[in-house]
């Protein structure tokens, strides 16, 4: 099975750079704006150092990026867990194998109806080490506007030189700290259990499974849910793993200045010119972009990704460093230090998981990411309650349901048929942003934000279903140029027939 862990070690291969520091913990250092503060707590702010990396480049880029590498510095939650113990060979009614934002959320709701819960994750107090970005109507919807630190009240495009699009919507970046800690509240609130190891394997009877942890002990539960994120550790696939990465790399920073607007966040900067002068990497640029995303904190802090939307193999870390570095010395943004950084690899779009299959899936590892976009935090906390009231209504059911039959009701729940198909529409939108150069990219998206909110509010937060996305991608026709709806029209036709045959095929 070729998975993303392959994919990661073939990075790290090709691009020294990827290896030089894992992904990082995170200090919980939080961005000084406005009436947002008084919500957290003292901010710790790590130490930095000095690495004896050599990056000729880097440095020849002015910035000196690649050459601050923060400490790393992991931070734990401070509870005192209740942990499972193994010795006892109690059966769980649910073990929840990875203790993410997906996994985390379903536990604390299954336990809350009184079932018992165990999660096993390596490091069940971390807090969570990526950098989430939601739109704050998204959150709202969800009552989670607390678990938000910061927020800007538009977002803004540029396209190319010329051309900057508007975004009247809210955006906001998770609090990470804060979201972890109620869900890990309300789960020791509940009595869920926990048990520091990771699962390597899971051996199923009809009415239960035992799960094998490479401490050596096993657990017992009724119902097994894989939330391990792109690892995808237990879940099982039928069809060749395909998908395109979107892969980036980012920082969060103390600088000297920026340019940027403190109201609004950078969405998508398209704009080239930092290339000038550099043939070679404004040649590969043309043919597989990447843009900067940046949330601007405030004048001196910021968080800057450099970031490929989507490839296939997903472009080298290097390389979109060295982009990076290019487009910071051309901003005028020099680095005084770094606090965090991330790298970050989203396999996105491929096929869905085997449905229905015993153990069952949530997050990451179930094809729940965007397949157009890479998103998906949102998108799994509002199925988290699906997912958990299946659980609770199956595993409560007196129809006396075996393991697989219980399972497959939850799948059904996950992955109704309008779900697979709206995913099956984003795919059709990934494999077709696949085949755009920096020109064609930048023709969609002017079209794409010109749309009515309704439609790319609705494509990005995954509110729209089939007829929808038809009328989507009709309306997105209207308004492309001529130049673009030739494009689409060739670019897109095969990937187009591609769905309609996924379509036909996949039936209830
Ligand atoms: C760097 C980065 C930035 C991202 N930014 C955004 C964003 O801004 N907005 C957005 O919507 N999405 C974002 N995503 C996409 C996605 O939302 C995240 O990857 C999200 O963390 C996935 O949540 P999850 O709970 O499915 O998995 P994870 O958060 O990956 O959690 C999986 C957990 O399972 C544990 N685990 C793994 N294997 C095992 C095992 N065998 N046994 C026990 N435990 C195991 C891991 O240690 C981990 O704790 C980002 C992804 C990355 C990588």
């Amino acid at each position: 099975m070729d998975t993303i862990l392959r994919t990661h070690s073939r990075l790290e291969l090709l691009h020294p750079h990827h290896g030089l520091a894992q992904r990082h913990s995170l200090s919980c250092a939080r961005p000084p704006r406005g009436n947002q503060d008084a919500k957290v707590g003292a901010a710790k702010r790590p130490t930095y150092k000095w690495s004896g990396v050599a990056c000729a480049r880097a440095a020849g880029g002015g910035s000196g990026l690649l050459e601050l590498v923060p400490e790393t510095k992991k931070e734990n939650l401070d509870f005192d867990l209740l942990m499972y113990d193994p010795s006892k060979g109690a059966t769980v009614d649910l073990a929840v194998v990875g203790g993410g934002p997906a996994g985390l959320a379903v536990a604390q709701q299954v336990s809350q109806e009184g079932l018992s819960v165990c999660i096993i994750d390596p490091s069940p107090k971390l807090i969570w080490p990526n950098n989430y970005g939601v739109w704050v109507d998204e959150f709202k919807a969800m009552d989670m506007l607390d678990c938000l630190d910061t927020i800007w009240p538009g977002a803004v495009v540029h396209v190319d030189e010329a051309t900057e699009k508007h975004l009247g919507r809210p955006y906001g970046r998770v609090n990470r700290k804060q979201l972890k800690s109620k869900m890990m509240q309300k789960c020791l609130l509940n009595g869920v259990r926990f048990h520091q190891a990771k699962v390597l394997k899971v051996i199923h009877e009809e009415s239960k499974s035992f799960l094998i942890c490479n401490d050596g002990a096993t657990l017992q539960a009724s119902l097994v849910l894989d939330a391990t994120g792109f690892s995808r550790s237990l879940v099982q696939y039928d069809k060749p793993y395909n998908p395109g990465y979107q892969v980036a790399y980012g920082i969060l920073a103390e600088v000297a200045e920026h340019p940027f607007d403190l109201d609004k966040m950078l969405f998508m900067d398209w704009r080239d010119s930092h290339l000038d002068g550099k043939k070679k990497l404004k040649e590969r640029n043309s043919r597989i972009p990447t843009f900067l995303y940046a949330m601007p904190f405030s004048s001196n802090r910021i968080f800057l990704e450099e970031t490929s939307l989507v490839a296939r193999p997903g472009l080298a870390m290097e390389d979109i460093q060295e982009r990076m570095v290019a487009r910071l010395a051309h901003l005028g943004i020099k680095i005084k230090s770094v606090e965090e950084d991330e790298r970050c690899v989203i396999p996105m779009g491929g096929p869905l998981p085997v449905l229905p299959q015993r153990v069952m899936g949530i997050g990451g590892t179930a094809g729940m990411v965007h397949p157009s976009t890479g998103y998906m935090v949102a998108r799994t906390l509002a199925a988290a309650p699906i997912v958990a009231s299946s659980i609770v209504k199956y595993l409560g059911s007196e129809r006396g349901l075996s393991g697989e039959e219980l399972s497959a009701e939850v799948w059904k729940d996950l992955w109704p048929i309008e779900r697979r198909r709206q995913r099956e529409f984003f795919c059709f939108g990934m494999d077709v942003l696949l085949k755009l150069d920096l020109e064609g990219t930048r023709r969609f998206f002017g079209a794409f934000f010109d749309l009515k909110p309704h439609y790319w509010h609705g494509f990005l937060s995954s509110r729209l279903f089939l007829p929808e996305l038809i009328l989507f991608g009709l309306s997105l026709f209207s308004h492309a140029s001529n130049t673009s709806r030739l494009e689409i029209m060739t670019k897109g036709t095969l990937p187009l027939v591609n769905m309609v045959n996924n379509l036909v095929r996949d039936r209830d």
